[in-house]
């Protein structure tokens, strides 16, 4: 049997039905900012992996951090046991956010339940009995379930599990737009803060971008606001950079936009640069000590992989590797080329809006039927991206190369032409 005939019958793909109703891609290998499929075709990659190659694939600092670590220690039990590269991670990552106390994750949706989790002992510890959360509208934070009750309702998989799910507390999201105005979803956050924060236990939101349910980018006074909400009702901020962090926004997380501290943080995705699965939660000390100092005293979680010294190694090697490299020159540039390359995207008729930031770069249609059609074109046009709905969009390695990432956006856009014709 080949193995694409074993994949179809047992394999199943991301929300997808098995076999799989679309047709999947043999890949054979990657190499830098290029995808190999079975046939040698080589294709630019637009995606990084969805958010996490930021380096971009098989880079070999990162490699040898690996292979190293492989021989040393691939795997250990976290409880009981304290290692090395997972101290050294966390170091990392407290000098990187400002933030104190690190639990380590295997998973981004597995690191908002935790957060989520944190949050609730956190009140608990102070006495209080508050187990909601206010969440955006167009938010994603997960697949998990609890991850899955604080994403968007309607734009998800709320209705599928019907009241399997705990019910949240949904404000409008900011409009979109860096510069532009967001005061109604500001009045509308400060009603829904005073409405509701006696049984409110957190605010999960993702800075500056919400990113799959709708890749959004908007004003960082909306996050301000939020802070001070926080602040004045004794609600945890929960800051979800899974997406944003390691630069993706053009700052190390995007709540430097604001310049505001989160009381939660998650990061993920980036983190292993794309290597390993692993997620952090990372709070301040007020948060751990509350909790280290009530009644119960132990943060409720565990997983078996916790910490894993291949994942910390490769983590640790990547946020070195971003830091020894002019990344965010790098990703200001990428911004400008996306900025120049979509105006043509512009006037387009099936063209809704386009927008970008750092990174990334989003054309969204008025209608919702032409992704696959669209993936297509670029894929047959030496291009990987994965549009889904409305939305075409790119989110690249910071050591793309000037001429693939234009290439990336003039096939997006003749894709888009193509469908109409
Ligand atoms: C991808 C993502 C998650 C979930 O991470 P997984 O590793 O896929 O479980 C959570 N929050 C945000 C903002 C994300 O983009």
């Amino acid at each position: 049997m080949h193995w694409l005939d074993i994949d179809k019958t047992h394999v199943w793909h991301p929300y997808n039905s098995l076999p799989s109703k679309t047709k999947l891609l043999p890949v054979k290998r990657t190499d830098k900012t290029s995808i190999f499929l079975e046939d040698n075709t080589e294709l630019i990659d637009g995606m990084s992996s969805w958010w996490s190659a930021i380096h971009g694939y098989n880079n070999p600092r990162l490699t040898k951090a690996i292979k190293t670590q492989l021989d040393i220690m691939p795997h250990i039990m976290f409880g009981g046991i304290a290692h090395e590269n997972a101290a050294t991670l966390c170091k990392l990552l407290v000098d990187l956010t400002g933030l104190n106390s690190v639990f380590l994750c295997d998973s981004g949706s597995v690191c908002v339940e935790v957060a989520l989790k944190t949050a609730i002992q956190y009140q608990e510890a102070k006495g209080l009995k508050k187990y909601k959360f206010i969440a955006c509208e167009h938010s994603y934070h997960g697949d998990t379930l609890a991850a899955m009750s604080v994403c968007d309702p309607n734009n998800s998989m709320h209705n599928i599990y019907g009241t399997y799910l705990p019910k949240h507390i949904f404000t409008k999201a900011p409009e979109l737009g860096f510069n532009n105005d967001c005061t109604k979803a500001i009045e509308e956050l400060e009603k829904t803060f005073e409405i509701h924060h006696k049984e409110v236990a957190g605010f999960i939101i993702e800075p500056i971008v919400q990113g799959a349910g709708g890749m959004r980018i908007y004003n960082p006074k909306f996050l301000v606001k939020a802070k001070e909400l926080c602040i004045k009702y004794d609600i945890l901020f929960i800051a979800d950079e899974i997406a944003t962090g390691f630069g993706h926004t053009g700052k190390m997380f995007a709540m430097e936009h604001a310049n505001i501290k989160p009381d939660i943080m998650t990061v993920g995705k980036g983190l292993t640069g794309g290597y390993m699965t692993m997620a952090a939660m990372i709070t301040s000390k007020e948060v751990s000590d509350t909790i280290s100092n009530s009644q119960l005293g132990i943060l409720m979680h565990g997983p078996t992989f916790m910490g894993n010294p291949l994942a910390c190694s490769v983590a640790i090697e990547s946020i070195k590797l971003l830091l020894e490299t002019p990344w965010q020159k790098r990703v200001l540039t990428i911004e400008a080329i996306f900025k120049e390359e979509l105006e043509a995207a512009k006037n387009l008729e099936l063209v809704e809006n386009i927008r970008n930031i750092g990174a990334i770069g989003v054309i969204e249609l008025k209608d919702n039927i032409y992704a696959q059609e669209i993936q297509d074109y670029c894929v047959k046009n030496g291009v990987w991206i994965r549009p889904f709905g409305k939305l075409i969009y790119s989110i690249v390695a910071y050591t793309i190369k000037e001429e693939d990432l234009r290439k990336i956006v003039k096939v997006m856009i003749e894709a888009i032409k193509s469908v109409k014709s």
